[in-house]
């Protein structure tokens, strides 16, 4: 079991077993995209994904 917190709402869940670091999951809780950055000791780093799917302009 790995597990993870979310760095936007900080929901501690489990990974999928195979869950690979560079793999992006979505939060079970809030959502957001997770990007898993690293995974140690049965804990995985996760950051918030940069997705730009559009130029939302300021
Ligand atoms: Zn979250």
């Amino acid at each position: 079991m790995v597990k993870c917190e979310c760095p936007a709402c900080y929901f501690v869940f489990e990974l999928d077993e195979g869950t690979i670091v560079s793999e992006v999951i979505p939060c079970p809780d809030c959502a957001v995209d997770l990007e898993i950055i690293a995974i140690e000791n049965g804990e995985a780093n996760a950051e918030v994904a940069e997705i730009a799917e559009e130029d939302w302009g300021e």
